[in-house]
């Protein structure tokens, strides 16, 4: 079985009932801020990506309260993200113990990029048919290139694409600025932190396309977890065409 998470805009009206357990873009939760990761090749610290606690299903960590997070350097200096051993990615696993009850309210530092702020309305788990959920987890991964192991131990547990469908049923809620229109098609530039712009398309039925992490040109990224009941660890990889 697969379970797909199903996005609208944090803070937003379709946000107001959510899965508080996961949360896509924006700041971490709970992450003491010196466990922020740095790239270990442009020494930066790195962009957040997701988080989720432990669910015995759609993300087993071996043990109840583990929350993880996942970073990558988004500089443009073009970092190694890609590989699961350079030091430009980490996947941390914290214990319910670690977690930090002060929030973060900023990055680190502002070259940091922030990725579009979005929350988890629903989960859909269904039977895992062809390949037509990219971003899924639990079962196996849909590769673009050739498979990939990450080392004994490892098993494959989330799936995520470069960008996300995302429902926004009132657009005048989000802070939208431009607006462009290519063959009867829309998109809007939606900002994303305080001076950053992402643009998001229409697809139809008030849900947009909302672009994500780079994973190179249209790629795909894989998250590996080692649920160890000491030790937990992750790895993550990603390929492109
Ligand atoms: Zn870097």
């Amino acid at each position: 079985m697969i379970h797909i998470p199903k996005f609208a805009f944090a803070g937003f009206s379709d946000a107001k009932e959510k899965d508080n357990d996961v949360k896509f873009g924006g700041l971490p939760v709970g992450l003491p801020i010196e466990k922020w990761p740095v790239c270990k090749e442009c020494e930066g610290p790195m962009t957040f990506l997701f988080q989720m606690k432990h669910h015995p299903t759609r993300l087993p960590l071996g043990k109840e309260g583990r929350v993880l997070y996942l970073f990558q350097c988004e500089s443009e200096e073009g970092c190694s993200t890609w590989d699961a051993e350079d030091g430009c990615n980490k996947v941390l696993i914290l214990e319910q113990e670690e977690w930090n009850n002060n929030p973060i309210t900023e990055l680190p530092d502002e070259d940091t990029l922030m990725l579009p702020d979005l929350a988890v309305t629903a989960w859909e788990t269904k039977e895992e048919t062809g390949q037509e959920n990219w971003t899924h987890f639990g079962g196996t991964p849909i590769w673009i290139q050739s498979d990939e192991e990450v080392g004994e131990n490892y098993q494959f547990a989330v799936q995520l694409d470069n960008g996300f469908r995302v429902k926004a049923t009132d657009l005048s809620e989000l802070p939208i600025g431009e607006t462009s229109e290519y063959e009867g098609k829309k998109s809007y530039q939606l900002q994303v932190g305080e001076d950053e712009f992402v643009w998001i398309s229409e697809l139809g039925s008030n849900e947009y396309y909302c672009p994500f992490a780079n994973f190179g040109d249209s790629g795909s990224g894989y998250v590996f977890i080692n649920a160890d009941s000491k030790s937990p660890s992750g790895k993550f990889i990603w390929q492109c065409y």
